[in-house]
C-alpha cells in the first residue's frame, strides 16, 4: 500500500451531516480539532488532500484556507470526473489516493481510488465497498482515524 494523496467528502465526514440552518439559510458547520490537526501532519509528509463536496458553503473554504487545503471543489454532482481531474492536476495515480466518504454520491471515487474508506456513520452500500471503517463517526474524529491508519502503513 503506498497511498500519497487523499481525498474527502464533507458534509458526514468531516462534519456528523447535520446542516445547521438559520433564516437566512446554512449559518454553520461544525468541524473537529483532531481532523484538522490530524490533515496538518499528513500535509507535513508531504501527503495531497482535497475536499470534493456535494455543496457549497462558505464554512468549508474558511476552514480548509485555515488548515492550508488548496484543492477544495464544492457544489459537485458527478463526483468522479472531478476526483480524476484533481488527481491528474497532481500527477497522482487513483491506485495512490485514499477516498473518503459516507453517502452515494462517493461511491464513484471510493470504487476508482485504491483506498476506499467509509465513516462508521456511513451508508451500509459506501460501507461494504469499503477498505477500511473508521470506528469514529464523520465530525467526530473519523478523518484523524483515518489519517492515523494511513500513516502507520507508510514508512516515514
Ligand atoms: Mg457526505
Amino acid at each position: 500500500l503506498d497511498i500519497t494523496a487523499l481525498i474527502l467528502d464533507v458534509d458526514g465526514v468531516l462534519t456528523d451531516g447535520r446542516l445547521y440552518y438559520g433564516p437566512s439559510g446554512e449559518s454553520h458547520k461544525v468541524f473537529h480539532v483532531h481532523d484538522g490537526s490530524a490533515l496538518k501532519a499528513w500535509r507535513s509528509r508531504g501527503g495531497h488532500v482535497a475536499l470534493l463536496s456535494g455543496r457549497d458553503s462558505p464554512m468549508v473554504a474558511v476552514r480548509a484556507a485555515e488548515l492550508g487545503i488548496v484543492e477544495v471543489r464544492q457544489g459537485i454532482d458527478d463526483k468522479l470526473p472531478v476526483f480524476e481531474d484533481i488527481l491528474s492536476s497532481w500527477g497522482v495515480r487513483a491506485a495512490a489516493c485514499a477516498y473518503v466518504g459516507d453517502d452515494m454520491a462517493d461511491l464513484g471515487p471510493m470504487m476508482a481510488c485504491g483506498y476506499p474508506i467509509a465513516v462508521s456513520n456511513a451508508i451500509s452500500q459506501v460501507r461494504e465497498v469499503a477498505a477500511f471503517v473508521t470506528s469514529l463517526a464523520g465530525g467526530y474524529g473519523a478523518v484523524r482515524e483515518a489519517i492515523d491508519h494511513l500513516l502507520q502503513r507508510i514508512p516515514s
